[in-house]
């Protein structure tokens, strides 16, 4: 592994304009082409494949791909992503990433919160759901290169303590009863 970088993302929301089309995020990477392969396999990766991994699509895996998108540029600026040559480290949580304070509408941390508790009716599930695909929206149609400050650490030390002890919190409502 040669390179490692840290996304610090910081938030700039506010400033900038809002584009009429939204964003297609596509990834160009190569790979080996079999279990002992050589470097020659092409695809290419779009929202919609991260969000079949992923499950389903919400704020913060669109906040993540972007990020992701804006790393890649400064390690792969002529593409593709050489995938044998990366490592990704990430939050355990599976919908969110840190953003400034802030930036994200306060309302969806609140409802979110109470979410996990599982204290929201099921109605205000509904009402959560609506305002984090507006927030995707938006997140589509801004600018990514103004979202994002990208990094890169010098003499990084790579020294995981992976842990288990996370809150899965996208499955806590699974079973919520249906707003009526
Ligand atoms: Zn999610």
């Amino acid at each position: 592994m040669k390179q490692l970088i840290f996304l610090s993302l910081l938030f700039t929301l506010g400033c900038e304009p809002f584009m009429e089309e939204k964003k297609q995020i596509t990834f160009e990477t190569i790979d080996t082409d079999f279990s002992k392969g050589r470097l020659n396999h092409n695809q290419t990766h779009s929202l919609t494949d991260l969000e079949k991994f992923h499950g389903h699509l919400c704020d913060g895996l669109v906040v993540g791909a972007l990020a992701i998108e804006q790393g890649m540029k400064m390690l792969y600026p002529d593409g593709p992503i050489d995938r044998t040559n990366l490592r990704i480290v990430s939050q355990p949580s599976p919908c969110s990433i840190s953003l400034n304070e802030g930036v994200k509408p306060a309302e969806i941390d609140s409802l979110g919160s109470l979410a996990t508790q599982q204290k929201l009716s099921a109605c205000q599930i509904d009402e959560l759901k609506l305002m984090e695909d507006d927030f995707t929206d938006f997140l589509l149609r801004s600018n990514p290169e103004k979202l994002f400050t990208v990094s890169e650490i010098n003499d990084f030390v790579w020294n995981p303590n992976p842990k288990n002890d996370y809150l899965k919190s996208d499955i806590l409502n699974k079973n919520a009863p249906d707003c009526k």
